[in-house]
């Protein structure tokens, strides 16, 4: 499909679909109005380098003004489709009316109290919501924070206090975070940790079933991950190791999803020696993946669940949820944080919460997109030669790109089509330790037709990057 190029006005009615999703103000359809980036981001984009450190990165250096369903529109008036969700975080839409009328009530009463200091009962909500999502009949508690990192650093700290044991044990391909015990944590060694040496100690890493990579054969994959897996405990000594901290499929490692069997047996192994099985969703958690969380999938119970990015709706929101002896195990005042579980983030939380635990269509849209990405790009592993594997599970999908009939990683090909794609008004983002992996992470509430289009320009692009 060719991009509408036109004066039109960008707004349209519609009807609400099934799901109460509202008729969206900004037409669902990609227009190009200028190149991509236009001139106005290109000028604005000029005063952020003199303004803001290189360090930040930048997929694409388009700057927006609106943003609604499946559409990012940029100050140059393009209609970008959304294929990235602010990194799995606006799931629900990038300013859903729900999220947008809880807010401001939110901000109308009052922003700030620090629940350290005076208590209110949007926090203890959230908390008890998390505690009803979390898999397991046990009783259960949750402690809120702003970011992922300092929701993985917080189940650390809590792991260690309950089992008083010192050592953390995480995978390869991992990523948790970028403050420096997360970084620690994180496998990926440039951007993220070059130049950051030296990292905390009494971390240790395991192999992570990737059965597209795994040396002697996807059959074996599981099996010889787990005895990896024992074999590391034994070096280390199990009765050391506080907690196996461990995303349930890998987020910026790739998108990778263990075969069943693998989280089942970490989750049986770590019981065996009382490690604390931290499951890291803070990616792939709440509806993204088409359950819940990603553990429902094998239906795995974890001591400890990580949430955040779609947690609130794009407000910033992490979460620790788990078992109440493991949770109570540390002190009054041994937990906290200025912002943590701030008063705003908490109410657009309740919104998105009530949203998707009151109606199954989301999980229902996530699994329809996985539908259709696997329909329109499945049949290019045959067809290119280059796509060694479409994979993922719901809205979380990966394209992984190899040199031709091999496994080999392609960095270099995957970044020309990412780059296609943005010329074309389609943001993709790119992952994998080896920088081969194309991400498609659509917020829920794009529309197929809409998909459809931006999935036609990918797959353009990768065959004429196979060509
Ligand atoms: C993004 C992410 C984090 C870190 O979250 P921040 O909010 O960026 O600190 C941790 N774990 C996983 C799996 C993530 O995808």
């Amino acid at each position: 499909m060719v991009p509408t190029t036109t004066d039109e006005p960008t707004t349209s009615a519609r009807p609400a679909d099934e799901g109460g999703t509202p008729a969206p103000r900004l037409s669902q359809e990609r227009i190009l109005r200028t190149e991509v980036p236009g001139p106005r981001s290109r000028e604005l984009h000029a005063r952020r380098v003199a303004n803001v450190p290189t360090g930040f990165g930048i997929v694409l250096p388009a700057f927006i003004e609106r943003a609604e369903g499946g559409i990012l529109l940029d100050v140059d008036g393009n209609q970008l489709v959304d294929l990235a969700s602010g990194i799995a975080v606006t799931s629900v839409g990038a300013s859903h009316p729900a999220v947008v009328a809880a807010v401001k009530a939110q901000a109308d009463a009052f922003t700030h109290t620090c629940f350290m200091v005076t208590e209110y009962d949007a926090f203890v909500e959230v908390a008890a919501r998390l505690n009803a999502i979390a898999p397991g009949s046990h009783d259960k508690r949750t402690a809120l924070f702003t970011t992922g990192a300092e929701a993985i650093e917080n189940a650390v700290k809590i792991s260690r206090s309950y089992t008083g044991r010192t050592e953390v044990v995480v995978f390869d391909h991992a990523y948790h975070g970028r403050t420096l015990f997360t970084l620690g944590m994180t496998a990926k060694e440039a951007p993220y940790k070059s130049g950051f040496a030296p990292f905390p100690d009494h971390i240790h890493r395991a192999p992570y079933a990737y059965p597209l990579h795994w040396r002697t054969g996807p059959e074996n994959c599981v099996a010889e991950a787990l005895a990896a897996f024992e074999e590391l405990l034994e070096r280390v000594g199990p009765e050391r190791v506080a907690a196996a901290v461990i995303e349930p499929i890998q987020g910026e490692g790739g998108f990778i999803v263990p075969p069943e069997g693998f989280l089942a047996g970490i989750r049986e192994i770590t019981a065996r020696h009382g490690i604390v099985m931290v499951a890291d969703e803070i990616q792939a958690g709440l509806a993204r993946t088409g359950t819940m969380l990603a553990v429902d999938h094998e239906g795995i119970v974890p001591d400890l669940v990580c949430t955040a990015k779609a947690l609130a709706g794009g407000m910033p929101l992490s979460a620790v949820t788990g078992r109440a002896e493991i949770m109570e195990a540390v002190g009054a005042g041994g937990l906290g944080g200025t912002y943590a579980g701030n008063p705003l983030s908490c109410a657009a939380a309740v919104a998105v919460l009530d949203l998707l635990t009151s109606d199954p269509s989301w999980l229902t849209k996530a699994r329809r997109i996985e539908e259709l990405i696997r329909r329109e790009l499945e049949p290019l592993v045959e067809q290119t030669g280059i796509v060694a594997e479409v994979r993922g599970r719901g809205a979380m999908m990966a394209v992984e790109i190899c040199h031709p009939g091999t496994n080999e990683p392609d960095a270099p090909t995957t970044k020309e089509i990412a780059t296609a794609c943005h010329e074309a008004g389609v943001v993709a983002l790119t992952c994998g330790t080896h920088g081969n992996v194309l991400r498609l992470l659509p917020p829920l509430v794009i529309e197929e037709d809409l998909l459809l289009d931006a999935l036609e320009v990918l797959t353009a692009a990768i065959r004429k990057a196979a060509a």
